[in-house]
């Protein structure tokens, strides 16, 4: 079986089995992915559910990759993470979106939050100084930042994140925390943890239509991230159906291919300038 398919794992000593050498392709390939700055920021429109409007971007990463083409984010960044690799991934990625925001701001459109992903192993207590510094290099301020976390990095070490998170609001950055009723976490953190608005997750997005149980959860994350006075925002929105429910059941914010897909820089500077015209 080993003979089959596009790579040939014999410089492998017999002992490696093929997920072993894959692993360690695929981290030699990030590695230099990283030197060769083979990776691109995209952005998905977030809108405004009461008029349509932007109101805000998130930056997505891919990776485009000289053998494989374009490489979606599930299929490295979980590898990225086993390998430690995900910090300086992760401070690119912060760099760039803080960068590129700038430039739309200079440029004249209309000034957006950019929300960029983080993952657990970015979590740690030297996280603040280092976003601070990008803000600072960048020029950005800190309002026009929005930080995605998962329920997951919230309840690895509570003490320690609750501290993290509060000398990250103190710059003044927004948090927000992502694919919200997937983790493993309980509700009281909500209460504790300085964040400002709360995903949906879009599996209960994608199920609201034909599934009672689903547009129920929505209905109530909705009613718990107003009673907390957080944003809510639903994600993975795909149809004139859904966005009817949120709005009816008063979202403050979509996202999803419905609305416009994860573009290029260029694209989502066009799509901007529209918006700026109107
Ligand atoms: P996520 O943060 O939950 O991002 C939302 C994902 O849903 C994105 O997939 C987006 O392209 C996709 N999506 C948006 N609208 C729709 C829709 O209407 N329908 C459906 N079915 N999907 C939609 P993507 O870009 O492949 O990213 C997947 C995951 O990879 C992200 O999930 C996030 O967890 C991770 N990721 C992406 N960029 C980064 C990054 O820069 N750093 C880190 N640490 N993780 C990232
Ligand atoms: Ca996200
Ligand atoms: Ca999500
Ligand atoms: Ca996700």
């Amino acid at each position: 079986a080993k003979e089959q398919g596009r790579n040939n794992f014999q410089f492998f000593a017999p002992w490696m089995d093929t997920q072993v050498s894959n692993r360690l392709e695929m981290l030699i390939s990030l590695r230099r992915a990283l030197d060769q700055q083979e990776f691109k920021l995209f952005y998905q429109p977030k809108l405004s559910l009461k008029d349509g409007r932007i109101i805000g971007a998130e930056a997505l990463i891919r990776w485009e990759s000289p053998e494989q083409g374009m490489v979606a984010p599930d299929r490295f960044i979980p590898f990225a993470e086993e390998a430690g690799l995900i910090v300086p991934i992760g401070e690119w990625v912060l760099r760039t979106a803080c960068r590129q925001n700038k430039a739309w701001q200079d440029a004249g459109l209309p000034p957006i939050p950019v929300a960029v992903n983080l993952s657990p192993r970015q979590m740690n207590q030297a996280l603040p100084e280092f976003v601070a510094n990008v803000l600072a290099d960048s020029g950005l301020s800190a309002s026009w930042l929005e930080l995605e976390i998962t329920e997951n990095v919230v309840m690895k070490d509570a003490e320690k994140t609750v501290a993290t998170l509060n000398t990250l609001k103190r710059l003044g950055l927004q948090i927000s925390v992502d694919d919200f009723g997937t983790g493993y976490s309980s509700l009281s953190y909500l209460r504790r943890f300085p964040v400002d608005a709360l995903k949906i997750d879009k599996s209960f997005v994608r199920d609201i239509a034909r599934d009672a149980d689903s547009a129920a959860i929505v209905k109530a994350v909705i009613s718990l991230a107003h009673i907390l006075n957080l944003r809510v925002i639903a994600e993975g929105v795909e149809d004139e159906e859904q966005h009817a429910f949120l709005r009816e059941n008063g979202c403050d914010e979509v996202q999803g291919y419905y609305f416009g897909k994860p573009m290029t820089v260029d694209d989502f500077t066009d799509r901007l300038r529209k918006e700026a015209v109107q």
